[in-house]
């Protein structure tokens, strides 16, 4: 209990208790539960409930005059002036290089409609096998909407054979080999599946001296790790808040392009919030975009949503930002992994293989596929179940909710489970490792 492990970040989280969740086996109904799915939907701040419950009033004692004038000096269509800094700030970019706007797959599909321009001779899109399938959908119907056949415009790169992870060496090679025929490099920061945090900086620099257009999906990287996205040159992109950064489900995503871009790509897709301020509500006829990543806005954001995310992105503030975020983050992943080590049922990667060969050998037990290297992972760790395909995975995942233990579950095999560095301790990654076990004792044996 002493570890300063055991101290959060921030005192801002709200966490749901075990009798909440119907966590029926923990004997403290009224402790909070054991909560390690930041990387799904982060926890709620107090100053979110707070900002959001501003504007709701604000909205009530002000109608339509909010827009303009505040009784917390936050005018509604300025009210994004407030995020940007921060956001900015997150990603390593510059203000005008980020817009906090509509949602990923939407700001996914602005992106690639502006920087996926197939030719004849270059036209393919390399992405991990794999991807989240949002990703996957979106790959497939910007291929079809050139008249492409997807199945050769995407080239899906998979793991060696009996590995997890995509090896540096093996996605440059494709880049040296393949670069020529390639328009796009898309691959997630850190895959959601495995945990892997993708080399980003030698990605970017490689795709970028082959001619490619590099893009980012940071769904599960930003609030997760550091980032700097203007100094590694990357083109454009895209990310969700509602995961690492707290914003709240369905929160309002994120969108970057790079400053080089500003004179080269102007929004085709037009929309009033993408025009000029200063002209804006003089409705005029013609477009005249806002220079920069905000040009791409199209609709007036929800108040809502930016307030609820403004809350969090000052709760992450007042933590210090991602430096002391990511570096208590490597220590509290880096305790959980030895914990989970030390279970009986616990079998490393190098037995997997062997196990999984061997036909006799059916005890369940489960294996870490996320990279043991803390530069090649951010908070996550995803447990594989085994034998595989066997259904241990949900019988345990079914218990630890009774456990309290909330983690989530990606079929077949598969657990995931991400101590969030603001608000988890040390104290949450023992309760999962001592629940883990139980589990796996009394639920399957
Ligand atoms: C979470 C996630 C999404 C979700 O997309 P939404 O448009 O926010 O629903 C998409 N892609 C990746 C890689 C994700 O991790």
């Amino acid at each position: 209990m002493s570890s300063p492990l055991n101290t959060p970040l921030s005192n801002q989280f709200v966490c749901p208790t075990n009798s909440q969740i119907g966590a029926s086996l923990r004997p403290d109904q009224d402790a909070k539960c054991t909560y390690l799915c930041g990387n799904s939907l982060g926890l709620m701040s107090e100053r979110s409930k707070t900002l959001v419950q501003e504007e709701l009033d604000a909205w009530g004692s002000c109608g339509v005059v909010g827009h303009f004038k505040h009784p917390k000096n936050r005018p509604w269509v300025e009210y994004t002036d407030k995020l940007t800094p921060l956001m900015a700030e997150v990603v390593g970019a510059k203000e005008k290089e980020v817009a906090v706007m509509s949602t990923l797959t939407s700001n996914l599909h602005l992106m690639m409609d502006s920087f996926y321009k197939p030719t004849p001779g270059r036209y393919k899109i390399l992405c991990e096998g794999k991807a989240f399938p949002s990703d996957q959908y979106a790959f497939k119907s910007q291929a079809l909407a050139h008249g492409l056949d997807p199945t050769s415009a995407i080239l899906e790169l998979h793991p060696r054979e009996g590995e997890h992870i995509l090896r540096e060496e093996d996605i440059l090679k494709v880049l040296e080999e393949q670069g020529a025929s390639i328009a796009l490099v898309i691959f997630s920061g850190v895959q959601y599946y495995t945990g892997q945090l993708f080399p980003m900086e030698p990605v970017t620099r490689m795709a970028k001296e082959k001619g490619c257009i590099c893009g980012w999906d940071l769904a599960h990287a930003v609030g997760n790790v550091p980032l700097r996205l203007h100094d590694w040159n990357v083109d454009f992109a895209v990310w969700c808040t509602y995961k690492y950064l707290n914003s709240g489900p369905g929160g309002i995503a994120g969108l970057f392009m790079h400053e080089r871009w500003n004179n080269i790509e102007r929004p085709k897709f037009a929309g009033w919030w993408g025009h000029e301020l200063a002209t804006r509500f003089e409705m005029p006829p013609v477009f005249s975009p806002i220079t920069g990543a905000q040009g791409f806005q199209q609709s007036n954001p929800s108040t809502l949503a930016l307030a609820s995310l403004l809350g969090s992105l000052e709760a992450l503030q007042e933590a210090g930002m991602m430096n002391p975020v990511r570096e208590r983050s490597i220590q509290l992943t880096g305790a959980f992994e030895e914990l989970l080590k030390q279970s009986k049922y616990f079998v490393p990667t190098s037995e997997v293989l062997k196990r999984h060969t061997q036909s006799h050998s059916t005890n369940p037990g489960f294996t870490i596929i996320t990279p043991e290297n803390p530069s090649s992972r951010g908070a996550q760790l995803s447990l594989l179940f085994l034998p595989l395909g066997s259904g241990v995975m949900q019988k345990v995942f079914d218990k630890l909710v009774l456990y309290g233990v909330i983690g989530d579950e990606r079929q077949p095999d598969v657990i995931r489970l991400a101590p969030h560095s603001l608000y988890n301790t040390l104290e949450d990654c023992q309760n999962a490792a001592k629940y883990l076990d139980e589990a796996m004792g009394h639920g399957l044996l």
